[in-house]
């Protein structure tokens, strides 16, 4: 493998930066949400990469948290952001208690991040369905609650 198994991340203006250690792959899947919560967090989905929790690791600053218990999966979620600058950085969700999902665009190694699967489809905003099918992604109502493609 020629990539570092160490990945970084920052927020907007780098006052929190985060490690991902441990990467065990070339590249790693990305998850696009298309949930209420991250639309109106993220003005039209997240992207986000699934980790182990004990992946990331601090490296600067100490981002604020929100206890996000509106999401469609009906469990909350705690969700990490820079308080200085409001990017988001990642989250918790009560639904897979070990892990973690970092949101892509805070990654630093972008180009290691590659579309997988789409969930929560049936909530896509006017206009992203189909690049949704020209991404070649996989795509679920809910959270992977029925595959469509
Ligand atoms: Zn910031
Ligand atoms: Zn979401």
């Amino acid at each position: 493998m020629s990539s570092s198994n160490t990945m970084t991340g920052a927020c907007f203006c780098g006052n929190v930066t985060y490690d991902v250690i441990n990467v065990n792959a070339e590249t790693l899947d990305g998850i696009i949400c298309h949930c209420k919560s991250c639309q109106r967090l993220h003005t039209m989905v997240s992207y986000n990469v699934a980790l182990d929790k004990d992946q990331l690791r601090l490296t600067k600053g100490e981002p604020k948290m929100y206890e996000d218990f509106h999401a469609d999966s009906g469990k909350r979620i705690v969700r990490f952001f820079c308080g200085d600058c409001g990017s988001a950085l990642y989250s918790y969700p009560d639904s897979m208690p070990d892990k973690v999902f970092a949101k892509a665009g805070s990654l630093d190694q972008l180009e290691r991040v590659i579309p997988k699967v789409e969930i929560f489809v049936e909530r896509v905003i006017n206009g992203t369905t189909r690049e949704a099918k020209a991404r070649e992604t996989t795509l679920f109502e809910g959270m992977m609650a029925k595959q469509l493609s």
